[in-house]
């Protein structure tokens, strides 16, 4: 027998999430109510704090960042690591 799914939002609406596609993910209702057990209706801040304090390998940093800030950053990394790739070949030759 398959899990009914429950409607969650992502962004809670209690923190001004919305009622849109974007915001919306189908979940069993066991997943869901882990989901909320554990972090309630907090923000991605909060959660990925949580996490880091709790639940992940130490050696390791959960990180929440907003998708705009994000592409920035990526765009440096990327950046970084086209210079970094390009003194290893010079390296191998
Ligand atoms: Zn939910």
């Amino acid at each position: 027998m398959r899990p009914q799914l429950t409607t969650h939002h992502r962004k809670p609406r209690s923190i001004g999430g919305k009622s849109e596609p974007r915001n919306l993910s189908r979940l069993a209702g066991n997943k869901h109510s882990a989901w909320h057990l554990l972090f309630q209706n907090w923000t991605a801040e909060a959660i990925a704090e949580e996490i880091n304090r709790l639940y992940l390998d130490p050696d390791y940093e959960f990180i929440a960042i907003r998708k705009e800030e994000a592409w920035s950053s990526t765009e440096s990394r990327t950046a970084t690591f086209a210079g970094s790739s390009s003194s290893r070949m010079t390296s191998r030759s």
